[in-house]
């Protein structure tokens, strides 16, 4: 195991932040595999699972088990981490260009980029690492939801793979072809250097919600990356069959936010994974007390996928996302 600190000049005078690379080496006959963990910085359920994924990799490497190389940066975003706010960390959009960190990435190398902000060297930098692999896997939480996986619907296949090896139970496929996102941006530049196609691998894995920190979970996902890191060869291992979960697939268009119309508190009538019908009560806004509540109802029929992880909204704010799907 090795480990490199890489430096970024923050955007003010007297200030520097850094980036923890941890790597594992191997034959390099197995696929080389890049996993990132809170490029929102205050998702945190990647993280621990990145702890129990370093003492399994070690010992695969103290037994010369590792096929393929493994680089992992545990911490994506040493930015949002400085952005705390009245007790608060706030590590979803980069408080000074007001940019979600998941979006806008740059094409340029980052050392082309000297004099633009920090933000955007970290995504480049971040490329740069990401890019040198064959698989690519981007650790997110939700507000509240369950293990699902975001792919582009070309590399579905492999979702499903990746999917049986977490147990996550919903694969989001994306069709288009605009790079918004971390694992999209890193198949844009596998496409300009001609590297597409089966042999590359990129994904967004949400591992639940922002409170679903436990040490059970963190073992469970451990031992989903690591099933996976088996499974596709990188890491030599003789692991026992797993029970498998259902795991339901839909366009990304599919899976819909509802906002409120009226600020209030939440109550939901319904849970994660819940299967709905078209005009199914989902939730209940409580703007008055003693007055009549707005109740929210799904548009069609599906699964809840997430709900938001507060029990006030305001005007306008999502509440919850519904899964177009027909009921099983
Ligand atoms: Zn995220």
């Amino acid at each position: 195991m090795e480990i490199e600190r890489i430096t970024l000049n923050s955007d003010t005078p007297g200030q520097e932040l850094s980036l923890r690379v941890v790597r594992f080496s191997g034959a390099e006959n197995g696929p080389a595999v890049y996993i990132q963990a809170a490029l929102h910085s205050h998702e945190i359920p990647g993280m621990v699972a990145i702890d129990g994924l370093i003492s399994r990799l070690a010992e695969a490497e103290n037994d010369a088990r590792l096929a393929g190389s493994v680089t992992l940066v545990p911490h994506a975003n040493p930015i949002g981490l400085t952005q705390g706010v009245y007790g608060e960390t706030l590590g979803r959009f980069d408080l000074n260009g007001r940019i979600n960190f998941n979006r806008s990435f740059p094409t340029e190398a980052a050392e082309k980029l000297t004099g633009r902000t920090t933000a955007e060297r970290l995504k480049a930098t971040l490329l740069a690492l990401a890019e040198k692999a064959d698989v690519v896997l981007d650790l997110h939480c939700d507000d509240e939801g369950p293990v699902y996986l975001y792919v582009s619907e070309q590399q579905l296949n492999e979702g499903r793979r990746l999917a049986r090896a977490m147990q996550a139970t919903v694969i989001l496929t994306d069709a288009s072809n605009d790079p918004i996102s971390f694992d999209l941006a890193v198949g844009g530049r596998w496409a300009a250097q001609n590297r597409e196609g089966d042999a590359c691998f990129a994904a967004t894995i949400e591992l639940r919600g922002m409170m679903d920190v436990t040490p059970t979970f963190a073992e469970q996902d451990a031992d989903g990356l690591y099933r996976y890191l088996v499974d596709i060869g990188t890491v030599i291992d003789e692991l026992p069959t797993i029970f498998p979960v259902e795991t339901i697939v839909g366009d990304v268009d599919a899976a819909q936010l509802i906002p409120t119309p009226v600020p209030g508190a939440l109550l939901y009538d319904v849970e994660i994974g819940d299967w709905v019908r078209e005009g199914q009560r989902l939730a209940v806004v409580m703007s008055e007390p003693g007055m009549v509540h707005h109740e929210i109802r799904s548009p069609f029929d599906g699964q809840v996928m997430t709900r938001r992880d507060r029990r006030f909204a305001r005007r306008g704010d999502d509440v919850i996302k519904v899964l177009r799907h027909p009921l099983p």
